[in-house]
């Protein structure tokens, strides 16, 4: 889970709309018209990751796609359904819900796996400051709670992950393969210290407001090989 900072400017049809009660929170988002406007000034705040599991958000044929997501549940917290700081970007389309069946091929991961279960005081949200520093990943792809946690640390960030399914086999394996493949790289290049350098710039730098996957795993595994 990779810290975000939410930008400064709030889209101005959002902040308008906050200003006003809401009834009904899943009808008053419905009826919300501004939410390209919301999405992309979250995307490069993102780096175009998913918040919770840090995948590419990409849209179109054969892709998962993305939705606006509300960190706190909104038809929990009603007043908070036009609060730029309660909203993220989630992978998978609106719509798109599958089975969080660990079978299924693309097993539901994040937003639509949440949904309206939320425990506040139990899940760590991206836009908490500390959020990264609770997940440890695993050489298989597991992501766990880190080792450094306090029992009660640890037990927020077993909830989280099971919350959010994410340790379902299509994010483990996602996760499994790209750490086996820079693993191999990092091999063939251990007698090449400049070249390794390289590489781990590659993997950790961002282009043109975008990381690649799994950013925060990556780090884990190759951040040490960056020039000091
Ligand atoms: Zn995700």
């Amino acid at each position: 889970m990779k810290h975000l900072i939410h930008p400064v400017n709030i889209p101005r049809k959002l902040a308008l709309r906050h200003k006003k009660p809401v009834a009904n929170s899943t009808k008053a988002w419905e009826n919300f018209k501004y939410t390209k406007a919301v999405q992309d000034s979250l995307l490069p705040a993102q780096k175009n990751l998913c918040s919770y599991c840090e995948i590419e958000l990409v849209r179109g044929e054969g892709n998962i796609g993305y939705h606006i997501e509300h960190i706190e549940p909104k038809s929990m917290r009603p007043s908070r359904t036009f609060d730029f700081s309660n909203l993220l970007i989630s992978c998978f389309d609106s719509g798109y819900e599958i089975s969080s069946s660990t079978l299924a091929p693309n097993p539901i991961s994040c937003g639509h796996a949440k949904k309206s279960q939320f425990d506040p005081q139990l899940f760590i949200k991206p836009t908490d400051q500390n959020c990264e520093s609770y997940f440890h990943y695993e050489l298989d792809g597991r992501i766990t709670p880190h080792p450094n946690l306090t029992v009660n640390q640890a037990s927020k960030a077993e909830y989280t992950i099971n919350l959010l399914n994410l340790n379902c086999r299509r994010l483990k394996r996602a996760r499994y393969d790209m750490i086996l493949e820079g693993q191999e790289i990092v091999n063939d290049l251990l007698d090449n210290p400049s070249a390794l350098s390289d590489f781990a710039e590659l993997e950790l730098e961002e282009f043109n407001n975008k990381h690649q996957s799994f950013l925060t795993t990556r780090r884990q595994y190759f951040q040490v090989f960056l020039p000091i």
